[in-house]
C-alpha cells in the first residue's frame, strides 16, 4: 500500500509554520508499513490544491491530507475533495452536535460559521475530534481512499491514533503492537551503535530509537495476528534490550522522566522541594503538571539573585563570595537549604548559565549544577549542556529528575 501526504496551507509555503504534521504522519505510516514515496505541500488555494489531489490519487492508493477544516472561508480542503471524489456535502447530524457540545464545554457561543464544519461528505466515514470542531473524514472511492484531519497537531495526532490507525490497520489486515521504552543518560547514537544487532536484523518485531529533547525513546513494533501473540513476540526482545540498556530505561509505559518520578515519589511517599535558579520554577512546574503531586510537594522557591539565595535558603555569603552563584557549593547549600525550610525528605538546588549571554571561559554558557539533597546525603551533577536557553533549562530539569529517578529505585 503507498500513501502520499498533501499538506494544505498557505501559512506552511510561508515558512511561517513547521510541517510537524508530515513528519507525525510520516513516521506513523512508516511504522504501520505503509510506504510513502511523496508529501506535498499546497496552500489555500481550489486550483493548485484540486491538481495537488489529482497527481496524488494517480500515484498512491492513499492520501492523507491535514489543514483547512476550519469554518473560514479559506478552509477548502473538504469542499475540493469532496467535489474531486465526486461527493455531496450534507449535514451530519451527529457532528453537529458534536461542535455544539463543544462550545458549550468551552463555554463560549458557537459562531454560525461553524455549521459548515458538520458539512460532511454523504458517504465518508466520519472521524470524531473530542480536541476540536472540525471532525475529519474518510472517502472510498474506485479503490482510493482519501483520509482528512485537522490541521492542528493536538487535534490531528489524538484522531489519527484513535482512529485512522485502527482503520489503516484493517484495512492491511494486520495488527501492530508497540511498546515504547524510554531513556535517559544515553544519546540516540551510542544506544542504535549497543543494540546495532537489534536494529540491524529489521525483524519481527522491530526496534527503532528515535531522540527526544532529552532523553531517547525506543520503540519495539510486533506485527501480529493479535495481541498476546504480539506481546508473545516483544517479551523476548524487550528482556534482551534490558540486559544491554536496563540502567538507561525509566519507563517501560512510555511516561515523561517528570511523571514516572512524580508517581514515584506519591508511591513511596517522599516529599521534595527545589531551590530554582536558572530554571525559574520549570523543575517544580514539571512536578505539580500531574494530579496527586499535593501529597509530596507543597513548596519550591525561585532565587534567581544572590540575595534572593541567601535569604529565602540561608547561602552562605562567602561561599557566593568564593565559588560563585553558579558553583558546586552554592547548589549543595540551595538544595540543603530548601530542604530545611520546606521540610521535605528531598531537596533540590538548581543553578546555571541557560545563556545567551553571561558566560565566562571559566564558566560557560550551558554549565548547570544540580544539588540533590536525600537525608545527609548531598549529590551534585555538574552538567556541560548545549543548546539554546529553553534547551540548556528543561535538560538541566531532566538530569534532576534522572538522578532521583536512580535515588528512587534504590530506596
Ligand atoms: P482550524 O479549525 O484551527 O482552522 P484547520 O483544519 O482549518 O484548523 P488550518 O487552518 O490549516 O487547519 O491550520 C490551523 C493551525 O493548525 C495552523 O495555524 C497551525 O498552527 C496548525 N497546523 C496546520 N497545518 C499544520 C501542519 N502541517 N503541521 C503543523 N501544524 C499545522
Ligand atoms: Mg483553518
Amino acid at each position: 500500500m503507498k500513501a502520499e501526504l498533501l499538506s494544505v496551507g498557505t501559512e506552511l509555503l510561508l515558512g511561517e509554520i513547521l510541517n510537524t504534521d508530515a513528519k507525525f504522519l510520516a513516521e506513523e505510516l512508516s511504522m504501520l508499513g505503509i510506504s510513502v514515496y511523496y508529501q506535498t505541500v499546497v496552500g489555500d488555494n481550489k486550483k493548485r490544491l484540486t491538481d495537488a489531489l489529482e497527481l496524488a490519487l494517480s500515484r498512491a492508493d492513499i492520501v492523507i491530507a491535514s489543514g483547512g477544516l476550519g469554518p473560514t472561508p479559506d478552509d477548502l480542503t473538504k469542499e475540493v475533495i469532496a467535489e474531486a471524489m465526486g461527493e455531496t456535502l450534507v449535514l451530519h447530524e451527529e457532528s453537529m452536535r458534536a461542535i455544539e457540545a463543544y462550545y458549550q464545554r468551552v463555554n463560549r457561543e458557537m459562531p454560525e460559521s461553524n455549521k459548515k464544519q458538520a458539512m460532511l461528505p454523504e458517504h465518508g466515514i466520519v472521524l470524531a475530534n473530542p480536541n476540536g470542531t472540525a471532525p475529519g473524514c474518510i472517502i472510498e472511492k474506485n479503490g482510493k481512499t482519501v483520509i482528512m484531519l485537522p490541521g492542528p497537531p493536538r487535534e490531528l495526532e489524538p484522531m489519527f491514533i484513535d482512529s485512522v490507525r485502527p482503520y489503516l490497520l484493517q484495512k492491511s489486515g494486520k495488527l501492530l503492537l508497540s511498546k515504547n521504552l524510554r531513556l535517559f543518560g544515553i544519546g540516540e547514537s551510542k544506544l542504535a551503535e549497543m543494540l546495532q544487532d537489534l536494529i540491524a536484523k529489521n525483524e519481527n518485531p522491530t526496534v527503532a530509537p528515535y531522540a527526544e529533547t532529552a532523553g531517547v525513546r525506543l520503540r519495539i513494533t510486533a506485527s501480529c495476528r493479535d495481541a498476546s501473540e504480539g506481546e508473545e513476540l516483544i517479551r523476548p526482545v524487550l528482556e534482551h534490550i534490558k540486559s544491554l540498556v536496563g540502567a538507561y530505561i525509566y519507563s517501560e509505559e512510555d511516561k515523561p522522566l517528570s511523571q514516572t518520578v512524580a508517581e514515584c515519589l506519591i508511591a513511596k511517599n517522599i516529599t521534595i522541594a527545589a531551590a530554582e535558579s536558572c530554571t525559574g520554577g520549570m523543575f517544580s512546574k514539571m512536578i505539580v503538571d500531574y494530579p496527586g503531586t499535593s501529597a509530596i510537594f507543597s513548596e519550591s522557591v525561585v532565587t534567581y539573585s544572590n540575595e534572593a539565595k541567601q535569604k529565602y535558603l540561608g547561602v552562605r555569603e562567602e561561599t557566593l563570595a568564593r565559588f560563585g552563584a553558579v558553583s558546586r557549593e552554592t547548589a549543595t547549600e540551595m538544595a540543603q537549604g530548601i530542604r530545611r525550610a520546606a521540610g521535605s525528605d528531598i531537596g533540590v538546588g538548581i543553578t546555571g548559565i541557560a545563556g545567551p549571554d553571561g558566560g565566562t571561559a571559566e564558566k560557560p554558557v550551558g554549565l548547570v549544577y544540580v544539588g540533590i539533597c536525600f537525608g545527609e546525603k548531598t549529590d551534585v551533577l555538574e552538567l556541560h549542556l548545549t543548546g539554546n536557553r529553553e534547551k540548556v533549562r528543561y535538560t538541566a530539569c531532566q538530569n534532576a529528575f534522572f538522578r532521583i529517578y536512580q535515588h528512587l529505585c534504590d530506596c
